[in-house]
C-alpha cells in the first residue's frame, strides 16, 4: 500500500512538472511529441487551433505552447496572433513546430511574438532541450511576478497587486451587477509602539497583524493587503456594507485575541486596530478609488470615535 506521505509527494511531483500544450492537428506527430516529453512534462492537446484556443482559456493554463503551423480551419499563425493579442494568454510562451523551414517562415512566427522555432523531422534530444530551456524562463518569469505582487516584510499582497484585483474586480462586479466591499484598516498608536520596542519588534509585530488579517478571510476571491505603513485594505468582491461590517468586526477581534502587549500608557493595552468599511455597485458614475476614499472616510471616523473599533457609515 502507498503511504499517505508517497501519495502527497507524488502528487506535488506531479503538480510541480510543466505543462505543455501540444497544438497538431496529425495524431502522428501529436504521439510522437508526446512520447519525447511525456516524463517531464505533463501534456494536453489539441487537434485544432480552435480546440487549442479554447483550452488556454480554462485553468490549469499551459506553461508552454508547441504549435503547429499548417493546420486546416484556422493555421498556427493565426492561433498565436489570438493568444498574443489576448492580456489573459499573451504571456505563454509559444514554440512553432513546423515542417516549414524557410528563413521567412520562421520570420513570421518570431515576429507574431513566438519565442522559438522547432522544425520537422523532430530530433528528439533538440526537443527536449528547447523545451526544458523555455520551461525553466516560464517558471522564472512566473515567480518574479508573483513576487513583484508581494510586500517584502510582511509576505501578503503589496499594494500593486491590491490596485490590479480592484480595478479588474471592479469590472467583474459591473458585469454581475454585484457589490465590490472594501476594508481601510490602520493599527492604533503604532507610532508609540515603534518609539516603546524599537523598529525591529514594530516590524514583527506589523508581521503579525497581516498573517492574522490574511487568515481571517473566508472566500478565495477575498484578498488581504498591505496599502502601506502601519495600513491594510482588505478586498472583499460580491459583498455588501453589512458583510464587510461583519468581516471587519471578526477581523477586529481576532486582532485584538492576539493580546500583544502595547506600549505602557496607551488608549488600550492591548494592540487593536480601526477599520472603515465601504461597499459599492460599480457603475458608469463611479471608480475604484471612491471605494477606497469612503472606507477610509470611515476608518478616520472608528479614530474619531475611540479606536479599536469598525464604522460602516
Ligand atoms: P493612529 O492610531 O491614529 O493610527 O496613530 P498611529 O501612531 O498609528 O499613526 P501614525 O500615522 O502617527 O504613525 C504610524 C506609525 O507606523 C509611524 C511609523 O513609524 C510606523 N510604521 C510605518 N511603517 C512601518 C514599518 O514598516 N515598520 C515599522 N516598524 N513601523 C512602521
Ligand atoms: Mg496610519
Ligand atoms: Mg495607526
Amino acid at each position: 500500500m502507498i503511504s499517505r506521505d508517497t501519495a502527497v509527494k507524488a502528487r506535488e511531483a506531479v503538480q510541480l512538472k510543466p505543462l505543455v500544450l501540444i497544438v497538431d492537428d496529425q495524431v502522428s506527430n501529436v504521439k510522437l511529441l508526446a512520447a519525447i516529453l511525456g516524463d517531464d512534462y505533463r501534456i494536453r492537446v489539441a487537434t485544432t487551433g480552435l480546440d487549442a484556443l479554447q483550452l488556454v482559456e480554462n485553468a490549469p493554463q499551459p506553461d508552454l505552447i508547441l504549435l503547429d503551423i499548417m493546420m486546416p480551419d484556422m493555421d498556427g499563425y493565426e492561433v498565436c496572433r489570438r493568444l498574443k493579442g489576448n492580456p489573459a494568454t499573451q504571456n505563454i510562451p509559444v514554440i512553432f513546430v513546423t515542417a516549414l523551414s524557410s528563413e521567412s517562415d520562421e520570420e513570421i512566427g518570431l515576429d507574431l511574438g513566438a519565442i522559438d522555432y522547432i522544425t520537422k523531422p523532430l530530433s528528439a534530444p533538440i526537443v527536449r532541450a528547447r523545451v526544458r530551456n523555455h520551461a525553466l524562463l516560464k517558471r522564472k518569469a512566473d515567480l518574479l511576478e508573483s513576487l513583484a505582487h508581494i510586500d517584502s516584510l510582511t509576505n501578503i499582497a503589496n499594494r500593486r497587486r491590491l490596485d490590479h484585483a480592484l480595478q479588474l474586480e471592479w469590472r467583474r462586479c459591473q458585469r454581475a451587477g454585484a457589490s465590490l466591499a472594501l476594508l481601510m484598516i490602520d493599527i492604533d498608536s503604532f507610532k508609540a509602539y515603534n518609539d516603546h520596542y524599537g523598529h525591529g519588534l514594530g516590524d514583527v509585530c506589523l508581521t503579525k497583524v497581516a498573517a492574522t488579517l490574511a487568515a481571517g478571510l473566508q472566500r478565495p476571491a477575498d484578498i488581504a493587503a498591505r496599502f502601506g505603513g502601519e495600513e491594510f485594505a482588505i478586498l472583499l468582491p460580491e459583498a455588501d456594507i453589512a458583510a464587510a461590517a461583519l468581516m471587519g468586526e471578526r477581523l477586529r477581534e481576532n486582532i485584538a485575541a492576539l493580546r500583544i502587549p502595547h506600549a505602557p500608557a496607551q488608549q488600550h493595552e492591548h494592540i487593536t486596530i480601526s477599520v472603515g468599511c465601504a461597499a459599492l455597485l460599480p457603475g458608469e458614475l463611479l471608480k475604484p478609488q471612491d471605494l477606497l476614499d469612503a472606507a477610509d472616510k470611515n476608518l478616520y471616523a472608528a479614530k474619531s470615535a475611540g479606536r479599536n473599533r469598525v464604522c460602516a457609515g
